[in-house]
């Protein structure tokens, strides 16, 4: 299970500064009540980036291992939250998909870079679509996007604050942002976001 660590520091200092070792878990999300036998479990390596590795701890009455994921990283997908909206500003401010497509990940084929970028702007738009409910700072928008979030909250990257922001609820939200459920695979092939790029709407 997935849990959040709460810090504001860069992918860089939490690999300088080895931050997952001041990591700490004061209860166990099963047994909050305690009693327990809740401990320390060592750590797991990210493959990417290199050199991140998460502290984890165990329940063995629930038999559960816990991950605490700094709010840099992103959950269930390789990277830093900057990372994923980096590659969601370039599909936004691109003339198409496939033109953003040509300047994100040249590395590999047309398909599959789409698939690749259209799965992280589904789930961010999933995420998005389910804080308008969550949080009173968005309940007067009935659309939300990245860039009126970085304008409204005065940020160069917004993902990593709404990790913040929408704390108590990342059980339910879908990753890269929340420790949820993955949502039903609906991009592939032809998406319906395809007619969503393109520059915002003023
Ligand atoms: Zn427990």
């Amino acid at each position: 299970m997935q849990l959040r660590f709460a810090t504001n520091i860069s992918i860089e200092q939490y690999i300088q500064q080895e931050a997952w070792k001041y990591a700490e878990l004061e209860r166990c999300p099963l047994h909050p009540e305690g009693g327990c036998k809740l401990a320390r479990h060592g750590t797991y390596s990210r493959k990417f980036p290199d050199g991140a590795n998460i502290a984890r701890w165990y329940c063995s009455d629930g038999k559960t291992t816990f991950g605490l994921l700094p709010d840099c990283l992103s959950s269930h997908l390789p990277g830093t939250l900057i990372e994923v909206e980096t590659v969601i500003n370039q599909i936004e401010s691109a003339q198409s998909q496939e033109a953003a497509a040509e300047n994100i990940r040249p590395d590999i084929g047309l398909p599959g870079i789409l698939r690749w970028m259209r799965h992280r702007l589904f789930l961010i738009r999933a995420s998005l679509i389910l804080l308008i409910d969550i949080l009173p700072l968005l309940s007067n928008n009935s659309q939300v996007n990245l860039s009126s979030l970085r304008s409204a909250l005065g940020v160069e990257f917004v993902l990593p604050h709404l990790r913040e922001l929408a704390a108590s609820h990342l059980d339910i939200l879908p990753p890269p942002l929340g420790f949820g459920p993955r949502p039903q695979k609906k991009y592939r092939g032809k998406s319906c976001f395809q007619q969503q790029t393109g520059p915002d709407p003023p």
